[in-house]
C-alpha cells in the first residue's frame, strides 16, 4: 500500500471526481527549471502532469522564499496571462484559488507541502511550509484568507501533508525550542523536529479536524530512492513537485 501512496499521492481521494493532485517521485524526474539536471525538467512536467490529466499551460508556480505570503489567484490575474505563460509569482510561499483547470504547483525537496481543499466553497490551495514559513504560521494564514475569501469553514476543510523530512532525520539546533517549543524532540543529546506535527497542530487551533489530514507518512531523507533530499544531496537536488487543481 505504501508503494501505490508514494505513486499516487492520494490526498482526498474520495474528491477525486472534483480535484486533481499529485506528489512526484524520483521515477518522474526533476521538475525545477532552477536546481538540480533540469535538462529534462519540462519533458518530465508534461509526462507527471499528463498522467494527472493537467494542461502543463494551466500550471502557476511561484518564486518560493520560504516566507508566508500567499497568493489568491484570482479572474483578473487569468486577464493578465497567468494561465498562458510560466513565469513564477514573485516571493510567495502559498497559492489559493477557486477557478478551476488552474493548477497551483510548489516545488519541494525536503520541505512539506501543504494541500488545501474545501468541498464546500470549492477552492483549493497549496502551500510551501518550511520551518521560517512554519515558524510565521503560514498554514493559519491561508486558513484565514480562505475564510475571508471563499467563507472556508476550518472543520470541514480536507488537509494533505506531502512526503517531506521527518523527525527521524531532520536534525536542528536546541534553538528551534524557542520557535517549535511543544514539538521539539530530544535524542541522544541532538535535536529533532516534525513540521507535519507542527503544522497539524497550528491547523487544529483554528479547527480544521484531524479525520481530515492526510499525511503522506515519507521521510523523503529515508527513502532517498525514491525522493529528492536536500539534506542528503545538497542544494543541487532535484525537486518534487506538489500540485492541486479544481476538475
Ligand atoms: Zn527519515
Amino acid at each position: 500500500m505504501k508503494l501505490l501512496v508514494k505513486k499516487y499521492f492520494n490526498f482526498a481521494g474520495q474528491f477525486s471526481s472534483k480535484i486533481s493532485s499529485g506528489f512526484s517521485n524520483r521515477e518522474h524526474g526533476n521538475m525545477s527549471v532552477f536546481y538540480g539536471d533540469t535538462k529534462k525538467t519540462l519533458l518530465n512536467r508534461n509526462n507527471f502532469l499528463d498522467s494527472l490529466g493537467i494542461k502543463p499551460k494551466n500550471l502557476v508556480s511561484v518564486e518560493q522564499v520560504h516566507g508566508s505570503n500567499i497568493k489568491c489567484i484570482t479572474k483578473e490575474d487569468k486577464v493578465n496571462g497567468v494561465f498562458i505563460h510560466l513565469d513564477s509569482i514573485p516571493k510567495t510561499d502559498g497559492l489559493l484559488t477557486d477557478i478551476k483547470r488552474l493548477a497551483l504547483a510548489i516545488f519541494t525537496a525536503d520541505c512539506p507541502s501543504i494541500f488545501l481543499y474545501d468541498p464546500l466553497s470549492s477552492a483549493v490551495g497549496l502551500i510551501h511550509a518550511g520551518w521560517r514559513s512554519t515558524k510565521e504560521g503560514i498554514g493559519v494564514k491561508a486558513i484565514k484568507l480562505m475564510q475571508m475569501k471563499f467563507k472556508t469553514k476550518p472543520e470541514e476543510l480536507f488537509v494533505g501533508f506531502g512526503p517531506c523530512i521527518r523527525s527521524c532525520c531532520y536534525e536542528v539546533s536546541r534553538d528551534f525550542g524557542n520557535y517549535f517549543p511543544d514539538e521539539l524532540i530530544e535524542r541522544n543529546g541532538k535535536f529533532y523536529l516534525d513540521l507535519v506535527r507542527v503544522n497539524s497542530n497550528q491547523l487544529f487551533s483554528l479547527g480544521v479536524r484531524k479525520e481530515n489530514i492526510f499525511d503522506a507518512e515519507s521521510c523523503t531523507s529515508c527513502e532517498r530512492n525514491d525522493f529528492f533530499s536536500y539534506r542528503v544531496e545538497g542544494k543541487d537536488c532535484g525537486r518534487q513537485m506538489s500540485v492541486v487543481m479544481l476538475k
